[in-house]
């Protein structure tokens, strides 16, 4: 099984782009995000608890997203591996994961790197507010929260990444289409 990770700031396109690469690729696309979205439009005592953590562009705990990712390693047999959107986002959480893995014999396989600029992180997220109508995306202050958290608690991943050489930074600036081929050059150099 490969396990792929697509990594970058909030509204670096990692949803846009994840979608056509899993279907290519043959992997289950897991967001977490999207799946949190999904227990709060459904109305369930995880989606209650995650609600106001994630209006107020804070991260959930990190138990929380990892049970939801067990979950899915469980459930789909049926692919050649996973591309983990959103996840992991914490030290820790990339430590949890490792050790999921290493439980069953597998590891990360590489991690896909999308880098933008703070500004443009803002641009996009104000043009996906118009489109997509999530919370998260309307006010400034939520926005800023999230870009705030990325380089606190996220970003520290890419050293964690790169000390292990499965770090891979793909020019992010271009188009869906020319970013989708960027990356699907650096997949087929990875398989
Ligand atoms: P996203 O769709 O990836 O931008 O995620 C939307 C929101 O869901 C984030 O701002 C967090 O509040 C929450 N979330 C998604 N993934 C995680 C994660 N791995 N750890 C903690 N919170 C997460």
């Amino acid at each position: 099984m490969k396990y792929y990770i697509i990594f970058g700031p909030p509204g670096a396109g990692k949803g846009t782009q994840a979608a056509p690469l899993a279907e290519r690729y043959n992997l289950k696309h897991i967001s977490t995000g999207e799946l949190l979205r999904n227990e709060i439009a459904e109305g369930t005592e995880l989606g209650k608890k995650a609600k106001a953590l994630i209006d107020s562009g804070s991260l959930v705990p990190d138990d929380v997203v990892e049970g939801m990712i067990a979950q899915a390693f469980g459930k789909y047999k049926d692919v050649d591996g996973f591309l983990l959107d959103g996840f992991p986002r914490t030290i820790s959480q990339a430590m949890d994961l490792d050790e999921m893995l290493e439980a069953r014999d597998e590891e990360v396989s590489g991690v896909i790197s999308l880098m933008i600029p703070d500004e443009v992180v803002k641009e996009r997220i104000a043009h996906r507010a118009l489109l997509e109508g999530r919370a998260d995306d309307a006010r400034d202050e939520v926005v800023n929260n999230r870009i705030l958290t990325y380089h606190r608690q996220t970003e520290p991943l890419i050293d964690y990444y790169k000390d292990r050489q499965k770090y891979h930074e793909v020019d992010s600036l271009g188009t869906i289409a020319q970013v989708g081929e960027n990356i699907r050059n650096l997949m087929d150099s990875l398989a």
